[in-house]
């Protein structure tokens, strides 16, 4: 017997359908590199989305096509999205901070055909259009000067069109991860497994949407599917505010002026504005929600958020997860705690959203099932209907024997599900046997008031294996010492775990995404050596 309700596939396309019915006048609002601000809403993203499907159409462009985006956060990208999948296509959003091979690499992989991108990047498409055999149809966002402009481009249609046919199954979008190791994976997201995360987003545990939300996204449209946040955000019919440009001052003054409720985006961005805002005497704009990902939220920044009446919302995912697993909200015991005790939660990864399961294993045996007792740490892994099961063009599944992602992460799952990350599998420093984790001597030394940023590596020692260094940039004029940091560390990590050196560094090398890429601090220093 078959059930008997009606059919009713689950497609991105009925969100911009439901945001331009039900919230058609809620503002999309665009803060644009040249310092312009424009305003549009559901109804008109909508509408424009339909004249996009109308261009790629009588450009020969239709189902399965990849159409490449390469740009910042704006009204036209969000277009972009809905209009590149709305013709059937495959919307990829392309991370324009990678490096040169790996562009190179990732469009032939994907098979890009129209590539969208911000006069900005016009540099980028200078040097590698020709080594881009795929792409026949370039489009500039934001200026006619080297292609046809966007809004030429969408001009001579009316809107008076029809999404295409697909299946729930079918691909709908494409991104790549940063690939701290070889080339990046394409993970592809299928139209039922995007609308079902975008529907996870919704739950008061994840994004805590209302229906005034006004959400601001630092994170970037190109960065593990923005989130979800476009997907999410029409479901919600969030009021948007984009900035085009990562500037602190450009995004407190969007904050204040357009009565932003909710934002998003790495610790990196908070330290941006943290910085600004106490160079500049400028309050820190209020916020309900500030979603934090991508890597661990530092604790002093959990707290000064928290301080100024923010929820923080510690959410961790992956690409490969659409990207939400698990988000820190307020337990039903909340107003029990005391403010450090809050802290500390926060500090941790949070619980599994619905629709997702977690586990940890033993990190030598996986069909070994660690218990969630907080303590014993191991490999993460996910399972879900928006976890991903083969990268794109692989021949094997990415999955394990019995249908599990391994995430490469290491942490703890503590007995009310509650996530806490302590390490990546390859960057665990193993110290006589035992694990050290690189993150949480990162996240203490972070604390002191000379240091801006810290990298902790294993490095080899003839006794103990490998021992634990740390890398450290100080902030502009501030000044310690390594004795200085070792004792200030002394009291927050096991004494085992305190680094056997400190090094004083000028930078630290990051990935595409602005993580701290330790094959990188690796590679630099591969010729050190540790005193005995
Ligand atoms: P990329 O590898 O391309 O930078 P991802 O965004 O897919 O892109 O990276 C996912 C990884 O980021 C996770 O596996 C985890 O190691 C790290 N990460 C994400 N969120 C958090 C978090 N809240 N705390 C610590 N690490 C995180």
């Amino acid at each position: 017997m078959l059930g008997a309700m009606q059919d009713w596939d689950l497609l991105v396309t009925h969100l911009i359908d439901h945001a331009a019915r039900e919230h058609g006048t809620r503002e999309i609002v665009t803060y644009w590199a040249d310092g312009q601000q424009t305003r549009t809403n559901w109804a008109g993203i909508r509408c424009d989305a339909l004249k996009m499907t109308q261009a790629l159409r009588a450009a020969g462009v239709g189902k399965e096509d990849r159409v490449a985006t390469l740009a910042m956060n704006h009204s036209r990208h969000l277009v972009s999205w809905y209009g590149a999948v709305g013709v059937g296509g495959i919307l990829h959003t392309i991370n324009p901070r990678l490096f040169d091979d790996q562009l190179e690499y990732i469009v032939n992989h994907a098979e890009d055909k129209v590539l969208l991108y911000d006069a900005a990047f016009q540099p980028i498409i200078d040097k590698m259009k020709a080594l881009w055999p795929s792409v026949e149809l370039y489009i500039c966002y934001d200026s006619g000067e080297h292609a046809t402009s966007f809004e030429d481009w969408i001009a001579g249609y009316d809107g008076n069109a029809q999404w295409a046919e697909v299946g729930e199954r079918d691909p709908c979008m494409l991104c790549y991860t940063s690939g701290t190791t070889g080339n990046p994976k394409g993970v592809l997201y299928e139209h039922r497994s995007t609308l079902l995360h975008a529907i996870s987003g919704l739950q008061p545990h994840a994004f805590d949407f209302r229906p005034n939300s006004v959400m601001l996204p630092v994170v970037p449209m190109f960065h593990a599917a923005s989130w979800g946040l476009p997907w999410a955000g029409a479901a919600a019919g969030l009021k948007f505010v984009y900035s085009a440009v990562n500037d602190p001052m450009v995004l407190c003054d969007l904050m204040a002026d357009e009565g932003v409720t909710h934002s998003a985006g790495v610790p990196t961005v908070w330290l941006g504005i943290f910085q600004y805002c106490d160079a500049t005497g400028t309050a820190l704009p209020k916020l309900d929600v500030a979603t934090i990902g991508g890597s661990a939220a530092p604790k002093f920044m959990i707290e000064r958020l928290m301080k100024n009446g923010a929820r923080v919302a510690h959410a961790w995912g992956m690409t490969e997860t659409s990207p939400i697993g698990t988000v820190g909200a307020p337990t039903h015991d909340w107003a029990d705690k005391s403010f450090d005790e809050q802290v500390a939660i926060v500090a941790m990864q949070g619980r599994p959203v619905f629709g997702v399961e977690l586990r940890t294993v033993d990190l030598d045996d996986f069909t070994k099932e660690l218990p969630r007792d907080g303590k014993t740490s191991g490999a993460l892994q996910i399972r879900g209907p928006w976890v991903i099961k083969r990268y794109f063009k692989a021949d094997q599944d990415a999955t394990t024997a019995d249908g599990w992602f391994d995430t490469g992460d290491v942490g703890v799952i503590h007995p009310d599900g509650t996530l806490q990350l302590t390490d990546r599998t390859k960057d665990v420093i193993k110290s006589g046997g035992e694990w050290i984790s690189s993150v949480e001597l990162e996240n203490a030394a972070v604390g002191h008031p000379a240091v801006a940023e810290a990298a902790a590596i294993g490095m080899p020692h003839p006794k103990w294996d490998e021992r634990p260094v740390l890398f450290v940039v100080k902030k502009d004029g501030a000044d310690c010492s390594a004795a200085e940091v070792i004792e200030y560390l002394s009291d927050k990590v096991a004494k085992w775990w305190l680094p056997d050196a400190v090094e004083f560094v000028d930078d630290i090398p990051h990935t595409a995404t602005g993580k701290i890429s330790k094959k990188d601090l690796r590679d630099r220093f591969s010729d050190y050596k540790l005193a005995e």
